[in-house]
């Protein structure tokens, strides 16, 4: 593996460089990129576009290769196999790589990384070495009323929050205005709540400037908060590329499932190709699954049931216990245990309070059932 060595940094061996891919659909296109270090293969034929504008996430969990998709996108790692282009340019194929400092590519940090003898405005003018000072300023300026930091101009980084920090290195990497930025894990130093707060307002920064992006994130909140389109990489593979609404409603497989999104799987069984007989009865709505064409009548299967799969009705004549109880504010998150002790999730308001151990009535509200095998 890496017949392309790092010493091939910065030198084509064979520059087929220009003007493959015109498409504005395929702003950023990675097709069949494998990576792999001292033998091992870390990504493997990941293949995903992004169009002009959008915002993409790469989601997954620790050590999947989300870093090292990124860094190859930002230059700092060569392919093995596959090619990536960024508006219609070559940047790297196997024995080629365009280095990092020719792709006018912006990037943003976990750690922030801002120059700390250097105050705000500074930090935010200092890569523009093709404006002229004033217009640099301006640029600044305007970056900074955009990140809402109006007054703090001269404030150096120490003196700043760790969410301002961040929006100053945003603004920094946003001035030169790049054809493509990639955010590294950008809010995983902030606490919870203002990490849900400021992936809205980085992706309002992010559009307003019609910038296209690429972040790296292991949390599904911040990529659901960002994103047009998430890919999520499972073990170096792209499990699947498609909208939160997509990946959360047809997950194509059980890790996709149970990484996205909060879930139970229920067995179940093939009453034929379109019903699926479980325990809670069959489900005869449509159905889907990256193997459906493959389900047969008889064929066990786990079922994907959401917490917004089931209502509490203390109406319904169907109960199950309450086994654990998470109170989230305005909604508790009950785990539910079926008289076959199978369990389930639902969320409830929280002004039904039930106790460990109660009965709670519930019904059924599912739309399309997503089973595997
Ligand atoms: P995390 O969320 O923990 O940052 P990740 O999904 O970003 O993880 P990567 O940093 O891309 O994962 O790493 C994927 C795998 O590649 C890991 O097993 C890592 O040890 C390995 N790896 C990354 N860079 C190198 C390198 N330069 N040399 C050898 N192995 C590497």
């Amino acid at each position: 593996m890496k017949n392309l060595t790092k010493s091939n940094h910065g030198q084509p061996m064979s520059y087929s460089g220009d003007s493959i891919n015109q498409n504005d659909d395929h702003y950023l296109s990675v097709d069949n990129v494998s990576i792999g270090f001292d033998e091992r293969e870390i990504l493997s034929n990941i293949s995903f576009q992004l169009q002009r504008g959008d915002i993409g996430c790469l989601l997954g969990p620790s050590g999947c290769g989300k870093t090292t998709l990124l860094r190859s996108i930002a230059g700092f790692e060569s392919v093995d196999d596959g090619m990536i282009q960024l508006n219609a340019k070559a940047l790297s194929h196997q024995g080629y790589i365009l280095p990092a400092e020719q792709r006018n590519i912006g990037m943003v940090f976990q750690d922030y990384a801002l120059f700390s003898h250097l105050n705000v405005i500074d930090n935010i003018a200092f890569g523009l070495h093709r404006f002229s000072k004033t217009q640099a300023l301006t640029r600044a300026n305007d970056l900074i009323a955009r990140i809402g930091l109006v007054g703090k101009e001269h404030k150096m980084p120490h003196e700043l929050s760790g969410g301002e920090q961040q929006r100053v290195a945003l603004a920094r990497a946003l001035a030169p205005e790049p054809q493509l930025l990639l955010l590294d894990e950008p809010f995983s130093n902030l606490d919870v709540e203002l990490r849900e707060t400021l992936s809205r307002d980085v992706r309002d920064i992010i559009k307003q400037s019609n910038t296209t992006a690429l972040m790296v994130t292991h949390d599904q909140h911040e990529a659901f908060a960002m994103a047009d389109s998430i890919g999520v990489i499972q073990s170096g593979r792209l499990a699947q590329w498609g909208s939160a609404y997509t990946i959360y409603h047809e997950p194509v497989n059980a890790f996709v499932a149970d990484f996205v999104g909060q879930g139970v799987f229920l067995e179940g069984q093939m009453r034929s190709a379109s019903e699926v007989n479980t325990t809670l009865g069959c489900f005869e709505r449509e159905i889907a699954s990256a193997e459906q064409d493959s389900l047969v009548t008889g064929d066990k299967v786990k079922v994907l049931i959401r917490p917004d799969d089931i209502i509490h009705d203390d109406d319904s004549e169907l109960t199950a216990r309450v086994i654990t109880r998470d109170f989230r504010g305005a909604e508790f998150l009950y785990t539910l245990a079926l008289a076959n002790g199978e369990e389930l999730l639902v969320m409830v308001p929280s002004h039904h309070n039930h106790a460990i151990n109660e009965q709670i009535g519930i019904r059924l509200e599912i739309d399309h059932v997503v089973v595997f095998k």
